[in-house]
This record gives structure tokens, sequence and C-alpha cells, in this order.
């Protein structure tokens, strides 16, 4: 992906110097879309590679009432289904067909550091762990990876509730700063794979109804002990190096999610 930034980068520093060795720049690559990622070819069920775990990614928060989107490479009917669900919720004809159209919209979305437009690494770094992503139990790029694997379900969620802003108020924690705050063992957000959300325009009992359609297996809100000024979504169901990991915890009482 930063390949693909840095070749850019470099043919324009050499286009910039008049009489620059540009006989030694490498083609340029094929036209981008941007700097994160551009996929090759369209893509259907029964497709499976990389490109395809990177649609997974893009879509995941399209995965409907209870579902998950396996982030695995494969084309199978769950991706699909999201696609879908992204197409129609975007105004695409929803064909489940991942082709230049859907791809473009992605690529409307999409920040060359491969964040999602309204969401931003820094956002997403909790306070006190602030300026990366180590000191959690995962590597700093495994944790990177869930974060953005994290915003692009709350672009969904922020798209569902009417894009309007959500604003993230703690992320990622690493362990001494989840210690700090009195976080669980098993906190999501020591892995870069929860969020707490407030809202002007949404209420916290919207915010966590709607999250249960867009690929979040944690949600805490309203009624449940501390979250009364926050809704935590989180993606406990796809961590697997958790003791929580495969199971789904829906609790607001008092917006009627449980
Ligand atoms: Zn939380």
């Amino acid at each position: 992906m930063r390949v693909n930034t840095f070749k850019r980068a470099a043919v324009a520093f050499a286009l910039a110097l008049p009489g620059a060795a540009v006989a030694t720049v490498v083609a340029a690559p094929a036209a981008q879309a941007d700097g994160c990622y551009t996929w090759p070819r369209t893509l259907t069920q029964g497709r499976s590679g990389e490109d395809v775990r990177q649609l997974q990614i893009r879509v995941a928060g399209w995965a409907g009432y209870g579902g998950v989107v396996r982030v695995d490479g494969r084309y199978g009917p769950e991706t699909a289904t999201a696609v879908k669900r992204f197409q129609a919720a975007y105004g695409l004809p929803a064909d489940g067909v991942a082709g230049p159209r859907t791809f473009a919209k992605i690529y409307g979305l999409q920040d060359n550091d491969c964040t999602p437009k309204h969401f931003s690494y820094a956002e997403l770094d909790n306070g006190c762990g602030k300026g990366g992503w180590g000191g959690g139990p995962l590597s700093s790029s495994a944790t990177r990876e869930n974060a953005v694997r994290t915003m692009w379900k709350l672009e969904a969620l922020r798209r569902s509730l009417g894009d309007k802003p959500l604003y993230v108020t703690s992320g990622f924690r690493n362990l001494a700063c989840s210690r700090q705050v009195g976080g669980t063992a098993n906190s999501q957000h020591l892995y870069g794979n929860a969020a707490d959300l407030t809202s002007r325009d949404r209420t916290l009992c919207e915010i966590a109804r709607s999250a249960r359609d867009q690929g979040f297996s944690g949600i805490y809100g309203p009624g449940y002990p501390d979250h009364g000024d926050h809704t935590h979504v989180d993606s406990r169901k796809e961590n697997n190096r958790d003791s929580i990991a495969n199971t789904t915890d829906w609790s607001a009482s008092r917006c009627g999610v449980n």
C-alpha cells in the first residue's frame, strides 16, 4: 500500500526536477484510486484472495442483524449479502457483485491511510495510550489492523444513523492505560477492537440498537453499569486471542437491547 504512495511520490519528485534521471524511475504504476488499496478486478461469489479480504474489511459493517462478515479472503454468501447491503446503503444497484461502481464508492470513503472518511487513527487511540498501537496483548500492527476494521464498522454505523457525526470518546487502550481506567481483563479496548461512542444528533439507545446490524458482537449502553454516558461497541466474536472470543454480549436494558 505504502509502496504505491512512495512510487507516486518518487515519480512526482523526478518530474519536478528538470534533468533528473527520469530514465531510472520505474514506470509509474497503473492509475491508483488512492494511496491505500486498489482493487484489480471485479469480485463475485467464489473468488478468493487478498482483494477479497480487503473488500471484506470495508463491508464488514453491513453484516446484518447479529451477523459477522468473516475476513477470510473468500467471497461467500455472507460477503455477497454484506456487499448488497453496502450497495443499497449508498444508492447503488444491490447485486452483490463488487465491480467498478462499488469500488468507486469505497475509494470515495477511503483515505490514503486506509481509514474511512469520517474516522482517523488518532481518534481511535485512547488518550493515555497516545502515540501508537503498542503495549497491548497483540503486536502493534495487529492492533492497528483491528482499529482499521473497527473504523469501517463505525463508518457503516454512522451511515445507518443518517450520516450524523459519531464521536469516539475511547478507543484502543494499552495495558497500562486499561489498568488506569479500571478496564476488565478481557476488555476489547486492549485489542483495538472497541470504541465508546457519543453523538449530538442521535441518542445512545439509537446507537446501541443500530450497532446490532453493523457487525458488532459486543454492545453496552444505557442500563448497563457505567454506560449511561456512552455506548460501547466491539468485535469480540472475531477476536480469536481472547477468552470471550466467539461470543456475543449485548446489554442496554433501557434501550431494549439484550
Ligand atoms: Zn468501552
